[in-house]
């Protein structure tokens, strides 16, 4: 197994203006280190300890991307240095990540993420939410609405998983003019990718595909 091999792959089957997030979660810096050294700048945590421990330890150009759920808590852990959450899924998360960043003075990068599986384990805003949060946008002046986010049904039923991302794209699609551009959708993981590639996906987060199963 090859994580530069592996890599290069996925890379050559993806269109060109596909963001690939490198899913790293679990795994030894010396992987992560293999996959910076192949090119790859953008790697997703979903753990806030793990992920500051490894943005200590690796190099500072990495691009670090929070993909998990998010304690408010653990906010203050990560808003000087990540580049985008994927993972807001409250209002009351939104507002401390709103809170944190003016405290520091930055802007932060922020994906909303929609519930569109239909386990309920799966965390996510509804449409309701998505657009109660939207609507109250200008009040939030340290965070930048760059899109949505969402992870599908974990199941071999492509048309269920089909059905969810074309929910996901039509969110998008309707919000996308009131978002910070250019604007992302992340969509789509090691099993499913293909599918949210055929739905407008901007983004992919891929784990097991790189860097093997955990
Ligand atoms: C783990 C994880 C991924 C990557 O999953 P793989 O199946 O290993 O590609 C993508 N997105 C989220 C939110 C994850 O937690």
């Amino acid at each position: 197994m090859s994580v530069a091999l592996n890599l290069s792959t996925i890379k050559n089957m993806l269109p060109e203006e596909i963001e690939l997030i490198a899913v790293s979660k679990t795994k030894p810096n010396s992987l992560i280190l293999e996959a910076y050294e192949a090119g790859q700048k953008d790697f997703g945590e979903n753990k806030v300890q793990e992920m500051a421990a490894k943005h200590d330890d690796l190099p500072k150009d990495i691009r670090w991307h929070m993909i998990g759920h998010l304690q408010r808590n653990k906010v203050k852990y990560l808003i000087h240095f990540v580049h985008l959450i994927h993972s807001v899924d409250s209002k009351r998360l939104l507002d401390e990540i709103q809170k944190q960043a003016h405290k520091i003075d930055r802007k932060v990068a922020v994906l909303l993420q929609i519930h569109i599986a239909k386990e309920d384990t799966k965390f996510g805003l509804d449409e309701q939410e998505l657009d109660a949060i939207l609507k109250e946008k200008s009040t939030y002046s340290h965070i930048s609405f760059k899109g949505l986010m969402g992870m599908a049904t974990f199941t071999t039923d492509t048309h269920q998983i089909d059905t969810e991302f074309a929910y996901l794209k039509s969110l998008y699609d309707r919000i996308q003019s009131r978002l910070d551009q250019p604007a992302h959708l992340s969509a789509g993981m090691s099993a499913d990718y293909p599918l949210a590639l055929n739905h407008g996906t901007t983004m992919i987060r891929i784990g097991s595909a790189i860097f093997g199963h955990r």
